[in-house]
């Protein structure tokens, strides 16, 4: 029995329950949720989304990489032409968790190695401590021109050892966060 074979199971079980046909394509709370793809650290289970809620867009770590850059802004500007071209309300919720997998990025010794076999660069999923990585990707938001500044951004740290997310960076337009 494969992976494959429990997850088409357990999808059959929710299809055959499912009555979400008519959900808008739109998400409900107009939120991307950036967070790493840690199995423990789904945002359907921590933050209790539901269907049709928020976005949700996940790599090593939960960092603003270029791709992840991109793919905010695209869904920013997808949203603004769907809503006739209003600055509509759009949030932006960084999650960081405990005992991440880029924390072991963030060692030389790995960081060389993935370089020297794969030819792969995690300089940029790295992390070395969580309050400064969040900080420091909402300056690499700032920085960019393609994220405009009425996004509401937030960051916050979930500890996988007690379920709780604890806010790091409060709800705020991107363009009126200072960082200290
Ligand atoms: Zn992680």
């Amino acid at each position: 029995m494969t992976s494959t074979t429990t997850l088409l199971e357990r999808n059959r079980l929710f299809s055959e329950k499912f009555g979400a046909a008519e959900l808008p394509i739109l998400p409900k709370l107009r939120s991307v949720v950036l967070t790493c793809g840690d199995a423990r650290v789904d945002p359907a289970h921590v933050l209790g989304l539901e269907l049709g809620d928020a976005v949700v867009i996940r790599n090593n770590g939960g960092r603003v990489t270029r791709e992840a850059l991109e793919e905010i802004a695209s869904l920013v500007f997808l949203v603004r032409q769907m809503e006739g071209g209003k600055k509509g309300h759009f949030e932006l919720v960084l999650m960081q968790h405990t005992q991440c997998g880029s924390e072991r990025f963030a060692s030389p010794e790995i960081q060389h190695a993935l370089k020297e076999n794969l030819g792969i660069d995690v300089s940029e999923t790295a992390i070395h401590d969580h309050e400064q990585s969040l900080k420091e990707d909402i300056q690499r938001l700032k920085a960019a021109s393609e994220i405009p500044d009425y996004v509401i951004v937030s960051a916050l740290i979930y500890d996988v050892k007690t379920g709780s997310a604890r806010e790091i960076v409060a709800p705020r337009r991107l363009g009126d966060i200072v960082l200290d």
